[in-house]
């Protein structure tokens, strides 16, 4: 495969079978979004939102882009403003991984950090201001921007649905952060099979099964506030997953798959086999797995 740049390598990113035994011979089928070239699912919104921007003249070629992000978002935007040579600065809450804080920076981006126990709603209170203090800077802020679930209902949906051209789909299961991967996706997905059943993933100390809301090791996914996107979305459930599943369904598929999967892709792992004892015989489940285990080694993502 010759390809003349970075961008070019952006999507299309293999949807594997997984080789394993599963409750009711259930299928799983797994998109690996590490093999986008910033590592994950968010090259493809960092793409989008910057796009947007541009189109809908917010962002000229003076302006500064600020994004609050747990990191794959950032290193997304930070790839995507190198493309249109954008300046970037990125606020991250210092908990979120070396890896991912390292990446951004290689890319030009400035990183500047929040306390942890402010969480994400303590980066975009920081982004806001800086954005206010500079005057010429955009903040696309994923939360809310409809650009984030439309990339998902565009792109990731639709390959996903010619990857399995003829195999009915019975449900998906995703995380959510921002909500726009599992929003977008299930929007696409659901347009093919109306009976689709979608199950949001949640790691516990996340707020959509009703909480208690507290701190977690499992990274990307886990919301503090209701996301926009899901206001007028209808799914099926949610599966809240702890650390500990999360982590050990992480070690099980670099042991048992050879695939270095993320916290994040171990939390959908579990769930998924959960939905699994509720489907019928041999039907087929798609799920995401958002990034790879690379990005937290830092962590020690295997040693738990
Ligand atoms: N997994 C990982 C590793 C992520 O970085 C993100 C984005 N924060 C997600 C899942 C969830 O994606 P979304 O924001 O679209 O819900």
């Amino acid at each position: 495969m010759l390809v003349e740049n970075t961008y070019d390598l952006i999507g299309h990113t293999p949807l594997m079978h997984l080789p394993m035994e599963t409750p009711n011979n259930v299928n799983i089928y797994a998109k690996l979004e590490m093999f986008n070239p910033g590592g994950s699912i968010k090259d493809r919104l960092g793409m989008a939102l910057i796009q947007r921007g541009i189109e809908e003249g917010k962002v000229k070629s003076t302006t500064t882009i600020i994004e609050p992000t747990a990191g794959n978002t950032g290193i997304g935007v930070a790839l995507a403003a190198l493309k249109h040579h954008l300046s970037v600065k990125l606020v991250v809450p210092e908990k979120f991984s070396y890896e991912k804080q390292t990446l951004m920076r290689a890319l030009g981006a400035e990183v500047v950090n929040t306390p942890s126990e402010e969480g994400i709603k303590g980066a975009i209170a920081r982004a806001k201001e800086l954005a206010a203090e500079i005057g010429d800077a955009y903040v696309p802020l994923q939360f809310q921007n409809q650009a984030n679930p439309d990339v998902y209902q565009h792109t990731l949906g639709p390959e996903i649905l010619a990857d399995l051209a003829n195999k009915p789909i019975a449900a998906f299961v995703a995380g959510a952060g921002s909500g726009g991967t599992f929003a977008g996706i299930q929007k696409s997905l659901k347009d093919a099979y109306p009976d689709l059943k979608g199950y949001v993933v949640e790691p516990a100390g996340s707020i959509l099964n009703g909480g208690p809301a507290h701190s977690h090791r499992t990274e990307g996914i886990g919301v503090e506030f209701i996301p926009p996107f899901f206001k007028s979305l209808d799914y099926t459930g949610v599966k809240t997953i702890s650390d500990d599943d999360a982590f050990y369904y992480v070690r099980w598929a670099a042991k048992h798959l050879g695939l270095f999967i993320g916290s994040s892709s171990g939390a959908a792992l579990a769930a998924s086999l959960e939905v699994a004892k509720e489907l019928p015989a041999k039907a087929n489940l798609v799920t995401v797995f958002p990034d790879s285990s690379e990005r937290y080694l830092s962590e020690h993502i295997y040693e738990v």
